[in-house]
């Protein structure tokens, strides 16, 4: 049934791993899309296909090599340096408009599977200057998506207004801590699960998951 469907966007890493899990409890039937935009590390992708079908869920890899095409950036590029931002600057990992293009391919997809609710893990809270991960480009896109295609889709963005130990702490909540702990890929370096422990996706997936273990979550 529509209303009781879900299409989450989904990139095996911890977040979107995170919402798959939310989804489910919160869905009767879910189904994942994972964007191949040609990855710097393949692994993303295969990360991906292993967990959703280790959870029984419908996986749809849709291609985006146009976003490379279009924006070339260290998440693709081997030659561009993965670094954060300087003061008042966008990291190099930063693809204008990629949640833009991917919640609205997104929502394609969720018309053709005849779902009503897409699910994402953008969060405002740890946003890194990203302008399409804020609540309201989310609700704004919403709003446009369901105009577009004469739709009433809910777009739901779980992780919002959590910081990275709240997210561990949404996983463990949902018992999927050690899932998302073990099999998730954040890692700009491609490693799964702790990762390389250098690179700032895998800092920063690091800080939240100690912030949590040490209590200090609200
Ligand atoms: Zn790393």
């Amino acid at each position: 049934m529509k209303n009781e469907k879900a299409v989450v966007v989904f990139s095996g890493g911890q977040d979107s791993t995170t919402c798959l899990f939310w989804a489910m409890k919160e869905f009767k039937e879910v189904e994942a899309v994972t964007f191949d935009y040609n990855q710097r590390h393949r692994t993303e992708i295969l990360c991906a296909k292993d967990i959703a079908s280790e959870l029984g869920i419908k996986h749809h890899v849709l291609d985006m090599s146009l976003l490379n095409q279009l924006a070339p950036n260290a998440l693709t590029r081997s030659d561009i340096e993965v670094k954060d931002g300087e003061e008042g600057e966008l990291p190099s990992t930063f693809v204008p408009g990629r949640n833009l293009l991917f919640l609205s391919f997104a929502g394609v997809l969720a018309s053709q599977v005849n779902a009503k609710h897409i699910v994402t893990g953008v969060c405002e809270t740890d946003f890194s200057g990203y302008p399409d991960c804020r609540d309201v480009f989310i609700k704004s896109l919403n709003v446009t998506l369901n105009l577009s295609m004469d739709q009433d889709f809910v777009i739901h963005t779980p992780l919002m207004w959590l910081n990275k130990a709240q997210t561990w702490k949404l996983a463990d909540e949902l018992d999927a801590f050690e899932f998302v702990r073990n099999r998730t890929l954040t890692c700009y370096n491609g490693i799964i699960a702790d990762g390389c422990g250098i690179c700032p996706a895998c800092k920063l997936r690091k800080k939240g998951l100690d912030e949590y273990l040490e209590g200090v979550v609200s």
